[in-house]
């Protein structure tokens, strides 16, 4: 192949990311090596799956052959072991963007993540998904010959490279449609050089592949002696896995067939495979990851399922079956009543994925369910890895709301840890006699929940306190009212009452000490005049002197912290201002007659309080100055 110029030949640099995969690549998956055949016999399949669904209405793509499938082959002479599909095939462009960059935005920011760490470099590489470029963990080098289904036998391009820092493109000849990739095999690659090798290793990755995937192997006489000539062996069952009775199929399988959707390396946590008939006629295998991909929270995150209509593939991502909080679930749907020629716009408003969305939803939720009730650890470190999308869901799905709220885990006072480990159920199961609210506190962080000045009265009289932290969970209460009844009451609310839990003898005392204290709370309120709502006096502190707290239907902190972050102006809280009576401090301060010296006691103690609230003061200057004061006139 000399004639480059005639040949249009270039030489290209990879894309700096594809650089960073290669190397990683390269040193932490050799340990498991063999998974470049599943990548590659994957891509072979879906290559596949494209054409025959661009053929629905092409059929001239297919050439005369529709007859898809893989083949591989090997010689050990020229160490090369060869890998050919008949599907799709790509144009020189596709070929470019496709095989010398990789095509995800916030790229460069998962490779920065990365450590030299190779244990755990090994597994975020699988979650990225490695694809074609995993068959430089055997090759020292890489051809691929591809024809794209709509080009002539002149059309074909020929891609080579070492996996190193560029590759070649140029024009080439090929007879029929499809890709056909060349690994030129590095020492640790060569036992795929091998009948048996291949046999095993393709036999547990493509049982479940669709097409046939056949290997090239000698003929042998009557005797079992090889002889001269050579034949293509069919190796797998080449019927789509979901197609299959559940009975018939194992653990082991579905497990791959999940890193063949999904496009993952590591194992589900879980999945559903279920076959439906009657007013929709439909099967779903959903699948739960075991590790969140990298980028689930970026905007163009890939979600939904594949689609296919009786049997024939029609689209990836397609996320019109799944609700958004669910985005991490993988698997399929085939369907039998949507039209063939459907396309995204027809999903939008469609009936049947109407049902189909809410049926597929309905079984992740149970799957969950089914997880959290029988292996809780499990459930445990799918909390860990989605926890936070699913707690979008209560905002997003109405219909599932207290199904929802029951799969939610929370930290709380009852541990004492910031493990988000109790469900809603088990806090009602040990709800205290009488108790008839659910009693949660937001804060910035576990550490400003825990020591929430809000809690000490639950402390004193043993009742039990939802803590949440994250950023979301202010948002999530807007949306959660109650579970199996009771109605949710956030701890630092003006609406708070636990009176019920008082007795006598203390209420007729708090009446009394209240009305003793009524002055101290209209001197405060007059020297305050409209920097908060209301002046008054409270019990449920022990060691703290004073709390704000906000009314129950007005925005609270959390809340004004989220907007905004979102951008918005500050908006204003208006606090209501609560005195402990019973502090030593704000004794002292009662007893102050002096009424300047008075208001820089109320800067002091509403200082502090807006500090545990909210982490920070409008005028901080303000508060330090009257705290100096206060100091040097002791
Ligand atoms: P992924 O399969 O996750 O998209 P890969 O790196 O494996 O990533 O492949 C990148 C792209 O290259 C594929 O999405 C596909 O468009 C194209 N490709 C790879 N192998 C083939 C093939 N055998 N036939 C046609 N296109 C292919």
């Amino acid at each position: 192949m000399s004639e480059t110029a005639t040949h249009n030949k270039e030489t290209r640099g990879f894309q700096s990311e594809v650089k960073q995969l290669l190397h990683l690549m390269i040193h932490s998956l050799y340990s498991n090596k063999e998974i470049f055949l599943r990548e590659l016999i994957s891509n072979a399949s879906d290559a596949a799956d494209k054409l025959r669904f661009q053929a629905l209405s092409a059929p001239e793509l297919y050439q005369g052959n529709a007859d898809l499938g893989v083949k591989l082959s090997f010689d050990t002479e020229a160490n090369t072991l060869t890998i050919a599909d008949n599907g799709i095939g790509m144009t020189r462009e596709e070929v470019i963007t496709h095989l010398g960059t990789i095509a995800k935005s916030g790229t460069a920011e998962f490779f920065s993540q990365l450590s030299q760490e190779q244990s755990k470099d090994s597994q975020l590489i699988g979650q990225f998904g490695v694809g074609f470029y995993s068959a430089f963990i055997v090759a020292d080098s890489v051809t691929v010959r591809t024809r794209a289904a709509t080009a002539s036998e002149d059309q074909a391009v020929l891609w080579h490279s070492q996996g190193e820092g560029e590759y070649t493109i140029e024009d080439t000849q090929k007879a029929s449609r499809g890709t056909e990739i060349i690994l030129h095999m590095r020492d640790e690659g060569k036992e795929f050089l091998s009948e048996w090798r291949l046999r095993e290793v393709i036999g547990k990755y493509s049982d479940h592949i669709g097409i046939p995937v056949s290997i090239q192997t000698t003929v042998r006489d009557e005797d079992g002696n090889e002889t001269d000539q050579k034949q293509w062996e069919q190796i797998n069952k080449a019927q789509a896995l979901w197609t299959r009775s559940k009975s018939e199929i194992s653990d082991e399988e579905y497990q791959e067939f999940y890193k063949h959707v999904a496009h993952d390396y590591s194992d589900p946590l879980t999945w559903s495979h279920n076959r439906v008939e009657g007013k929709n006629d439909y099967t779903s295998l959903l699948y739960i990851p075991a590790k969140a991909p990298w980028d689930l929270f970026n905007r163009d995150h890939k979600s939904g399922l594949k689609l296919y209509v009786q049997r024939v593939f029609i689209m990836d991502d397609a996320e019109q079956f799944m609700p958004s909080y669910l985005r991490f679930v993988r698997g399929l749907i085939d369907s039998n009543d949507l039209p063939l020629n459907v396309s995204r716009e027809i999903l939008q408003d469609n009936k049947v994925t109407q049902s189909l969305r809410s049926a597929c939803t309905k079984r992740v939720l149970s799957m969950l369910e089914k997880l959290a009730k029988n292996s809780p650890e499990k459930y445990q470190a799918f909390w860990q890895e989605f926890g936070l999308v699913l707690k979008e869901g209560p905002a997003e799905d109405f219909a599932n709301k207290e199904k929802l709220a029951g799969l939610l885990r929370f930290a709380s006072t009852h541990n004492d840890n910031n493990e988000q480990t109790v469900a809603l159920a088990d806090y009602v199961e040990r709800m205290k006699e009488g108790q008839d609210k659910i009693y949660y506190l937001t804060a910035d962080s576990y550490l400003a929940a825990k020591n929430s000045p809000h809690l000490e009265q639950f402390k004193a009289k043993g009742i039990e306190v939802i803590l949440m932290f994250d950023r979301i969970d202010e948002y999530v209460m807007n949306y959660l009212t109650e579970f199996g009844g009771k109605a949710f009451q956030s701890i630092t609310k003006a609406g708070l009452d636990l009176s019920q839990f008082d007795d006598e003898g203390e209420k007729a005392q708090q009446q009394e000490t209240e009305q003793e204290f009524k002055s101290v709370v209209e001197r405060t309120q007059s020297y305050l005049g409209d920097r908060v709502k209301e002046v008054r006096t409270t019990f449920k502190l022990a060691n703290t002197p004073a709390v704000v707290v906000t009314d129950d239907f007005e925005m609270g902190t959390q809340m004004a912290k989220l907007l905004e972050a979102a951008g918005q102006a500050a908006p204003k809280v208006n606090y209501i201002f609560e005195l402990n009576p019973n502090h030593s401090l704000v004794k002292q301060m009662a007893d102050e007659a002096d009424e300047v010296q008075f208001g820089r006691w109320v800067e002091l103690l509403l200082g502090q309080a807006m500090l545990a609230e909210r982490g920070s003061l409008d005028d901080p200057s303000l508060f330090l100055g009257s705290v100096n004061a206060l100091l040097v006139n002791r």
